[in-house]
């Protein structure tokens, strides 16, 4: 473990199935505090999400599109893995509710085991977006509603057709 890592360079992982609000208010206040910004789209085995990684990853780039410091990619694996390869010091993550905290808690532990080099940065969550989790948005889209208070409007309609392609939609 030799190589130097940039502590300008923040990476934010995660599954971002999809990219809503939340997440990219996370990123615009990293690109702000960081020289760069890389976004990691991860394939998480636990997980089967409802897009492909790809189009995560293509939803993630339109909207980051403003930060001109920011960037997008897949990785395969442990997050702290492809933050190192990456020549990051710093892992940046969203902190929404107590409950978040459980699990951040534990898992910036074991990542500090895992790779005693990299910090794990915690933003807390814009008090508008604190309670919104793409599981919740993609449940609620299913039955038709409006979104827009918590997507941009690309990803709203990518989300719209998705789950009228996979389950035919629900109406309420
Ligand atoms: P994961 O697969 O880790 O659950 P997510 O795609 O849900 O990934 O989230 C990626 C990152 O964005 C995590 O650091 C998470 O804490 C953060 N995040 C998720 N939702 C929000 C939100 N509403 N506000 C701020 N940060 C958030």
């Amino acid at each position: 473990m030799s190589q130097t890592l940039n502590h300008r360079v923040a990476v934010l992982t995660g599954t971002f199935d999809p990219v809503h609000l939340g997440h990219i208010d996370i990123i615009r206040r990293g690109s702000h505090v960081f020289d760069r910004v890389i976004v990691g789209v991860g394939i998480n085995p636990d997980k089967e999400p409802l897009f492909t990684a790809d189009e995560r990853v293509a939803l993630l780039r339109e909207v980051s599109r403003p930060f001109p410091n920011v960037e997008v990619q897949q990785f395969n694996g442990l997050a702290v893995r492809f933050v190192r390869q990456s020549g990051a010091r710093v892992m940046l993550r969203g902190l929404r509710t107590l409950s978040d905290m459980e699990y951040e808690f534990t898992m910036s532990l074991m990542n500090q085991n895992l790779d005693p080099e990299l910090e794990t940065i915690f933003l807390m969550a814009n008090e508008e977006y604190s309670h919104v989790s793409s599981t919740m948005l993609r449940g609620i889209a299913s039955f038709q509603e409006d979104l827009s208070k918590f997507l941009p409007p690309a990803v709203q309609s990518a989300l719209v057709a998705k789950v009228n392609q996979t389950h035919g939609g629900r109406r309420a």
